[in-house]
């Protein structure tokens, strides 16, 4: 096991395409790291520089204490697992399994040895003698895991590996090689476009944009704290509402003036983000995550200056609660980042729930599912104002 680490790595193709600009990365020992964002943003080219597949014309990639521009692929100890599995169909699982030893010159009784153990680990022992034809695609990918596995080498690197799988089993091979890489401990560099995928799976994740890396943390303090617009429109699922929002400060107090709706905030968030104070009069970009908002007919106790007014378009009852789109009387934010975040996503989520509130002019908000909002009515939403985020519409940049 080893640290990856990228040391100010840039990549810049011949026709003068900067794929990856500057990035500082180190993914600790044992770590599942998962690189994200849209299409095009070098997520591969990144990946593929650990593996040797691509040389940086920049900076430096170290596997553990080693660095390794200059190392050929063969000799930097690293195992990939791409979408596309090619297992040998005329080998058995086991044999599939156990074969880079082979190429190793390991003993065939260790072969056997160590195969039996992985398959174990990928609880996949019945299916030892099966061979590849035999097999779903869900226990196919489980065989090209357990060939990157037996290697024990120093880092796994994945691309996209479950994007040939059905919705279903990829949801379960999620969870299922997040198990196998936390049971093996080896640092790994995993890539995706999908953020749920990167939330559920990854120990930090990064997100990147253009090239450059824009934020790298747990999955919760992305979800909570994005420093960036960029990173708020991407990470989350409904996204989180985005909406123009002028800022008014009288004393120590802050309100938020949204289309004809004032939010009262209180003296307490201004205490807690004080760079607020800096915008009085401006129009800021205020977040506010679709389960930070509900039904006011059934949140009765939520003081009167916490609610937007909304024109209800569409009603998708879950079960658990109730996804509300409506239409605001006020601006959504339409920045380019979020332009190119909403382009990305078109045609890529258009069937998951929620999807539709990536549609400009469009709230989201998931609401308990005692709430009787019906559909083309006006309705009245409470906002958990301490929750709110706000961003700089120039630069981006979180305030709070
Ligand atoms: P995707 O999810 O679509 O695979 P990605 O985030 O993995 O995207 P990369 O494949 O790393 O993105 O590509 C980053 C940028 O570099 C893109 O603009 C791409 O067009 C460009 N690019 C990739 N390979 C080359 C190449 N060989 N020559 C020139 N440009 C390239």
């Amino acid at each position: 096991m080893a640290t990856v680490s990228f040391d100010a790595v840039e990549k810049q193709f011949e026709d003068g395409t900067v794929a990856v600009d500057n990035l500082d990365l180190e993914i600790v020992d044992g770590e599942f790291m998962v690189l994200v964002g849209p299409s095009g943003c070098g997520k591969t080219t990144s990946l593929r520089m650990v593996a040797g597949l691509e040389d940086p014309t920049g900076g430096r990639i170290s596997i553990g204490d080693r660095v390794v521009n200059d190392v050929v692929t063969r000799n930097r100890d690293i195992a990939m697992v791409f979408q596309s599995y090619a297992l040998y169909p005329h080998m058995t699982v086991l044999d599939n399994i156990a074969f880079g030893l082979r190429m190793h010159g390991v003993g065939k009784s260790e072969r056997r040895r160590r195969a039996h153990d992985v398959a174990e680990i990928l609880e996949i022992t019945e299916l030892a003698d099966r061979r590849p034809k035999q097999l779903s695609g869900g226990q196919r990918q489980r065989v090209a895991m357990g060939r990157a596995i037996i290697r024990q080498p120093k880092a796994f690197l994945m691309d996209e590996p479950l994007s040939n799988l059905d919705a279903k089993l990829r949801v379960q091979m999620r969870s299922e090689i997040a198990r196998i890489q936390r049971r093996v401990g080896t640092t790994t560099l995993y890539v995706t476009h999908d953020q749920t995928e990167a939330l559920t799976m990854g120990d930090r994740v990064a997100v990147m944009r253009r090239g450059v890396l824009q934020q790298v943390d747990t999955p919760k303090v992305l979800y909570d704290t994005p420093a960036n617009l960029f990173v708020a429109g991407f990470i989350g699922s409904p996204a989180m509402n985005l909406i123009e929002a002028e800022v008014a400060i009288v004393g120590d107090n802050l309100t938020l003036r949204v289309g004809p709706d004032t939010l009262d905030l209180g003296p307490e968030y201004l205490r807690l983000h004080p760079t607020v104070a800096e915008y009085d009069g401006a129009t800021l970009a205020c977040g506010i995550r679709p389960e930070d908002l509900e039904d006011a007919a059934i949140d009765t106790g939520a003081p009167p200056d916490r609610r937007l007014t909304v024109d209800v378009e569409l009603v998708e009852e879950l079960g658990s609660d109730l996804m509300v789109h409506a239409t605001l009387r006020a601006n959504r934010v339409a920045t380019e980042e979020l332009r190119e975040i909403e382009a990305d996503a078109t045609g890529r989520a258009a069937d998951a729930p929620g999807a539709a509130g990536s549609r400009s002019g469009v709230l989201v908000a998931r609401c308990s599912a005692r709430s009787v909002i019906a559909e083309n009515s006006v309705a009245q939403l409470t906002v958990d104002t301490p929750r709110i985020h706000l961003f700089d519409l120039g630069t981006g940049v979180a305030l709070t």
